[in-house]
């Protein structure tokens, strides 16, 4: 498969990058060192939470649910979740 744009690194930049070329009709690959989305986070400190609220970290097309100022895991999850939900869903 011949794809337009090839996507080095699947965190939020890319996944934002992979959002605007689906809505755009752009094909596109995402490629990652982690062997699934939102590792990286997973990775980090047990007692991490972003210093930003919820509302400030969601990405377009789909709200973060978090109670305020989300966990490491939380982020991990949604990142998962962006890529699977019909309107950000990174498969076609
Ligand atoms: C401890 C910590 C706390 C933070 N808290 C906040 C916060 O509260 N609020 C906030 O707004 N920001 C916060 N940030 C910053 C935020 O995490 C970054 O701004 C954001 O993750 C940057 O997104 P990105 O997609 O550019 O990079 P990343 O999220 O770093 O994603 C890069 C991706 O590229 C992959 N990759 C790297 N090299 C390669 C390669 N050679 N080949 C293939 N894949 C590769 C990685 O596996 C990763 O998945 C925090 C960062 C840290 C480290």
């Amino acid at each position: 498969m011949i794809y337009d744009v090839v996507i080095i690194g699947g965190g939020q930049a890319g996944l934002v990058m992979g959002y605007n070329l689906k809505n755009r009709k752009v094909s596109f690959l995402i490629t990652d060192a982690s062997s699934e989305v939102g590792e990286t986070w997973k990775q980090r400190y047990d007692s991490l939470r972003l210093f930003t609220p919820d509302y400030f970290s969601s990405l377009p097309g789909l709200r973060l649910e978090a109670k305020s100022y989300p966990t490491k895991d939380e982020i991990a999850n949604y990142l998962k979740l962006y890529t699977t939900e019909e309107k950000t869903s990174h498969c076609s």
